[in-house]
C-alpha cells in the first residue's frame, strides 16, 4: 500500500527521520515546518495523512489541527499528534482539537507504520465512498451530512482474552458519547461463532492469550463475510512485538499497549467506532438517497433526472463502439378521459400498469423512465431503426392487447402513440436533445395520424 503522509515539525532534524523512515517503507512524504506550511500542504498535497508535532512555536499543533478539521477540504484527512512521552493533558487537548490518533516521541517503527497503514487504509475505503457520494451530490440528490461524528448508541465491545477482566478499559470509555457494553469471551471458538451469528461494534484481541491462538481468531475474523469491517484493536505486551507486527498485516486495525492508559483507549476505540460509523451512514445513505433519486415513486421505473445522466454516456457508448442506439417516447392516447371517466386514483392504475407491461417487454439493457405525466422514455442499446421499429410495435401490442384489470372487476382500455429515433453508426452530430426532439415530433405525427401506432423519424 503506497500512501502519501504530511510530516509537520518546526525541527528539521526530526522531520528528517520521519521523512527517511517512511521512504524506506515507499510511501510519499511532504513535508512542513510550521503550521501555517502544514495547512497549506494539506490542501494542495492532499495526503492521506497527517503526522502533526504538538510544540511548534507560532501556531502549535493543536491550533493546526483544528484548523484542518474546520476546513471543508482537510476535514477528512487523518491526523496523528506526535507528542513528547507522557503528556496525558496533551493527549486530551489533542482529542478536542479533533486528532484521530497519537504517537509518543521517540517514536517506534512499529507504532508509526501501524497508525500510518490502519488510517491510510480507512481513509482510502472512505475516499471512494466519498467520491460515490460526491457524484450522488452532482446528480442533486445527496445532501453531505456531518456523518463522522460519534452518535450516543450502545455499541457492543467483545474481549476477547483469558482474563477475567483488564484494568483501565472501561474507565476511558466512559468519557464517550457511544456506551460500550463490555462482553468477555475467553474461549476463542465460542467467539467465533458469536462473530459470526451476531457481529459486535468492535473486538479487542488480547495478543497475550494462551488458551487460542489471538492470530487465528483475527484472521478468521477478517475472513467471514459479516465481519470483514468489523474494527479490531489488538491489546499487546512490549514482549508481543512480532505477533503485533503479523496481526497489523492480517488487517487489525490498531493496538492499545499494556499497561492500558484510560485515555489512549478512549481515542484509539473511539476512531475505530466513528469510521465505522462513517463508512456505515455513507454507504446507507448512498444507497438510499440514490435509489430515491433515480426512481419514480408511482411506476418504480427510472425517472426523467435519471435519463438525464444516462442518455448521454449510452450515446458515448454506442459511438465508442461503433453501435446503433434508438429510443422511443410512448405517450398515452387520450389520457385526459381515463381520469375524467374514472377518477385520478384509476388513472394512477393506469400508469403503473402500463408502466408493468412496458418494463416487461423490453430489455434489461434497456432504460425505461418515465418522462413526464404519461409519457415514457426507452433507450434501446444495440438497436438500429429498423430494429427499434419492431420493438416499438411489440410494446404498442403490449399495452393495446389486454385492457387495463381494475379491482373492482372494471375494464379501461389503454392505447399508446410511439415515436421512434436512432443515433446511426459513426453518427457524429446528434445530441441527446435532437435524438429525444426527433422522437418527439414522430410521436406528435402519431397522435395526427390516429393515435395507437408507432411513427419513424422522418428521413
Ligand atoms: P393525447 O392522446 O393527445 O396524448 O391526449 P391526452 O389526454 O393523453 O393528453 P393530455 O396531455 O391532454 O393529458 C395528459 C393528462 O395526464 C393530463 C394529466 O392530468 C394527466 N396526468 C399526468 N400525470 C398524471 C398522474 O400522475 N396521474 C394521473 N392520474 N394523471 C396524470
Ligand atoms: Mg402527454
Ligand atoms: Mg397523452
Amino acid at each position: 500500500m503506497t500512501a502519501r503522509v504530511l510530516v509537520v515539525d518546526d525541527l528539521l532534524p526530526n522531520v528528517k527521520l520521519l521523512e527517511a523512515k517512511l521512504r524506506a517503507e515507499y510511501f510519499e512524504v511532504v513535508t512542513a515546518l510550521s503550521g501555517q506550511e502544514a495547512i497549506e500542504a494539506a490542501r494542495d498535497h492532499q495526503p492521506d495523512i497527517v503526522l502533526l508535532d504538538v510544540m511548534m512555536p507560532g501556531m502549535d499543533g493543536f491550533a493546526t489541527c483544528r484548523a484542518l478539521k474546520e476546513d471543508g477540504a482537510t476535514c477528512h484527512i487523518p491526523v496523528v499528534m506526535v507528542t513528547a512521552l507522557d503528556q496525558q493533558a496533551d493527549r486530551l487537548a489533542g482529542l478536542t482539537a479533533g486528532a484521530d490518533d497519537f504517537l509518543t516521541k521517540p517514536v517506534q517503527d512499529v507504532a508509526l507504520f501501524a497508525r500510518v497503514r490502519s488510517l491510510t487504509r480507512l481513509k482510502q475505503m472512505t475516499d471512494e465512498l466519498r467520491h460515490r457520494h460526491a457524484q450522488g451530490t452532482e446528480l442533486g440528490v445527496i445532501t453531505p451530512a456531518a456523518l463522522d461524528e460519534l452518535g450516543d448508541e450502545d455499541v457492543r465491545v467483545m474481549v476477547i482474552t483469558d482474563e477475567a477482566e483488564i484494568e483501565g478499559l472501561a474507565c476511558g470509555v466512559a468519557e464517550l458519547p457511544t456506551t460500550c457494553e463490555f462482553d468477555y469471551v475467553s474461549d476463542g471458538r465460542a467467539a467465533l461463532a458469536t462473530v459470526r451469528e451476531d457481529p459486535p461494534g468492535l473486538i479487542l484481541v488480547d495478543l497475550g492469550m494462551e488458551s487460542y491462538d489471538p492470530l487465528r481468531l483475527c484472521s478468521a475474523v477478517r475472513s467471514f463475510e459479516d465481519s470483514r469491517m468489523v474494527p479490531i484493536l489488538a491489546i499487546a505486551r512490549s514482549v508481543d512485538t512480532k505477533k503485533l507486527v503479523r496481526a497489523l498485516d492480517m488487517g487489525v486495525n490498531d493496538y492499545i499497549m499494556r499497561p492500558l492508559d484510560p485515555q489512549e483507549c478512549a481515542a484509539r476505540i473511539r476512531t475505530q467506532l466513528k469510521r465505522l460509523r462513517y463508512i456505515e451512514n455513507l454507504r446507507a445513505s448512498f444507497h438510499e438517497t440514490l435509489e430515491l433519486a433515480v426512481t419514480d415513486q408511482l411506476t418504480g421505473l427510472y425517472n426523467r433526472r435519471y435519463l438525464a445522466t444516462q442518455l448521454p454516456r449510452m450515446m458515448k457508448d454506442a459511438r465508442r463502439n461503433h453501435r446503433p442506439l434508438s429510443l422511443m417516447i410512448l405517450d398515452i392516447d387520450h389520457f385526459k378521459q381515463v381520469n375524467d371517466t374514472y377518477g385520478h386514483e384509476v388513472g394512477d392504475a393506469v400508469l403503473k400498469e402500463t408502466a408493468r407491461r412496458l418494463h416487461l417487454s423490453v430489455r434489461g439493457v434497456d432504460l425505461a423512465c418515465r418522462y413526464g405525466g404519461e409519457e415514457f422514455v426507452i433507450v434501446m442499446p444495440e438497436t438500429d431503426d429498423n430494429f427499434a421499429q419492431i420493438v416499438a410495435e411489440r410494446v404498442r401490442e403490449s399495452v393495446a392487447r389486454d385492457s387495463v384489470l381494475l379491482d373492482d372487476g372494471r375494464e379501461v382500455p389503454v392505447t399508446t402513440s410511439i415515436g421512434v429515433s436512432s443515433l446511426a453508426v459513426d453518427d457524429f452530430e446528434e445530441t441527446p436533445q435532437s435524438l429525444l426532439k426527433a422522437a418527439d415530433d414522430a410521436l406528435y405525427r402519431a397522435k395526427e395520424e390516429g393515435r395507437n401506432r408507432v411513427v419513424m423519424r422522418a428521413a
